[in-house]
């Protein structure tokens, strides 16, 4: 009995115990439950915002693409547009040209292209400063956006402008529409109770008459484009083959003046300055030649604006200081000349240190700076003053005396002219011609000469040609005297010969 109280005792205990598992295993279940529901809702909560972060994510990457986009657009229009004028740039203008021309040339078409530049611009900056010289671009801009034809219309830089036309059916078509263009262009313009006055010279060229490729075509507009600033501006003139002549001739001319300046070629020349009442040779002028191998002996104005352009100024500067210093030194050391002046170029003063240029000349060749005169020219001087006056003060204190040249053919104005360390003004030859003979012409260089003597500065007369002029200036009073009449510029043997011959001699051989 009391083994099955026992036992039944037993079963009970183990019965609890199960229980009790069990319960514990339910409370660990139902924990283990809680914490799962509990970090799935966390994880949900976490996922949620995962997800509305990605979708801001996606919403900014969207807008910021949008914005790129945009940039690259308004970037793309910008390379392609000129900033000032909103035509079309250099850049648009060659690559619409050359896929025009690509087009022309498949389907048989025809394009021409009108080039313009205006005459004197630069006066308009003068006159109304870079706002008023803008204004007029933008003006101009405005009449060339809509030209009425098939083409493009383009700014190339500065005052160029270029419209490309396809649908000119012949050479007669072309020119009215130069014609038309350029009236377009020299109607005045009005603003602000300002009135501006425009002139331009315009060249073209078509393909296929005139060339078979884009940049032919161009060139060959640019070259019709010389031909009319050159023939005197407010111009139109088409490209014809002739033009194309002359530019190889030009080209060629190019080459070899950039060999002339290495070969030596490039010479200087004198031409002395008498005075008119002893008779005595007082200096000389240095004049470039250039002795050429086979077309001779050629004068300033054949090859001097190539070196301009070709910036082969500098070197043929001072391939003829350095020699004409050399010629000239013993000269000047014997007492056979008093100075010995030479030209300089507005270019000279703008590209490179040019006092630090003949000052090194002068050393290296023992040339006395006193015995130097430069000559400098009187338009220079009046669009460049503050430049001009800073460089030419440096060459003052250096001893060397400034002169100006041309006097008479420019606008200068004596308040600029009493500002600059001058020494001499030489008359011009177009001053002198009046002097024998013209009442009005005589008063004219009279008063410049009173002018002159009021600031202190010595009068030198240029381009005498006859006794007439030559006794009127005595008479008046202007003692230097250069021209035909004393003697041509001539090469050094020569000039040493003739300082041993009497003036007169020389005189009665001319
Ligand atoms: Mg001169």
């Amino acid at each position: 009995m009391s083994v099955d109280r026992n036992e039944e005792q037993d079963g009970d205990d183990r019965l609890r115990r199960l229980m009790r598992r069990l319960e514990r295993e339910k409370a660990a279940r139902q924990q283990a439950e809680t914490l799962l529901e509990r970090k799935s809702r966390e994880l949900y909560l976490a996922n949620a915002e995962l997800s509305k972060l990605a979708h801001m994510l996606e919403e900014r990457v969207e807008e910021r693409t949008a914005e790129l986009l945009s940039e690259r657009e308004r970037t793309a229009t910008l390379s392609l547009k000129d900033h000032l004028t909103e035509l079309a740039n250099r850049h648009r203008f060659t690559a619409h040209l050359s896929d025009v021309c690509r087009r022309v040339n498949q389907d048989k078409g025809r394009v021409t292209v009108f080039l313009a530049d205006l005459d004197r611009f630069k006066l308009i900056n003068d006159l109304h400063g870079h706002e008023g010289g803008d204004f007029v671009l933008r003006a101009l801009a405005g009449r060339l956006l809509d030209v009425g034809r098939k083409g493009l219309s383009a700014r190339l830089g500065g005052d160029e402008f270029a419209v490309i036309v396809e649908d000119l059916a012949s050479e007669e078509e072309e020119q009215q529409f130069a014609d038309w263009l350029l009236e377009r262009l020299k109607a005045p313009i009005s603003a602000h109770n300002r009135r501006f006055s425009v002139s331009a010279s315009i060249g073209y060229a078509s393909l296929p008459d005139h060339a078979v490729s884009s940049a032919e075509l161009l060139r060959h507009a640019e070259m019709a484009l010389e031909c009319a600033k050159k023939l005197g501006r407010g111009l139109c003139v088409g490209f014809t083959p002739d033009l194309g002549a002359e530019e190889e001739e030009r080209r060629l001319l190019e080459l070899e003046l950039a060999l002339a300046v290495d070969r030596d070629e490039i010479l200087p020349w004198y031409q002395p300055v008498f005075d008119g009442v002893s008779g005595r040779c007082l200096g000389v002028e240095v004049l470039a030649r250039w002795q050429h191998p086979y077309r001779g002996i050629i004068l300033p104005g054949g090859f001097l604006p190539i070196a301009e352009q070709r910036n082969l100024l500098d070197g043929i500067f001072q391939q003829l200081a350095r020699r004409a210093f050399l010629d000239m030194a013993s000269l000047i050391r014997t007492g056979q000349l008093r100075y010995v002046s030479i030209n300089l170029s507005p270019r000279q003063f703008q590209s490179s240190d040019i006092v630090e240029i003949i000052h090194r000349l002068l050393k290296e060749t023992g040339f006395p700076p006193t015995a130097l005169v430069v000559e400098i020219t009187e338009d220079f001087i009046m669009t460049n003053l503050a430049c001009a006056s800073r460089s030419l003060n440096k060459l003052s204190r250096l001893g060397i005396k400034i002169a100006l040249d041309d006097f008479g053919t420019g606008y200068s104005n004596i308040a600029s002219l009493s500002s600059l360390p001058l020494q001499w003004l030489k008359l011009d030859r177009s001053l002198i011609s009046r002097v024998a003979n013209d009442h009005v012409g005589q008063a004219i260089v009279q008063a410049v000469m009173q002018m002159a003597q009021a600031l202190g500065i010595d009068v030198v007369a240029e381009g005498i040609e006859t006794r007439e002029q030559a006794q009127w200036l005595v008479d008046a009073g202007c003692r230097k005297h250069q021209g035909f009449f004393y003697s041509r510029p001539k090469p050094l043997e020569q000039l040493r010969a003739d300082l041993l011959v009497p003036l007169e001699k020389l005189q009665n051989s001319i």
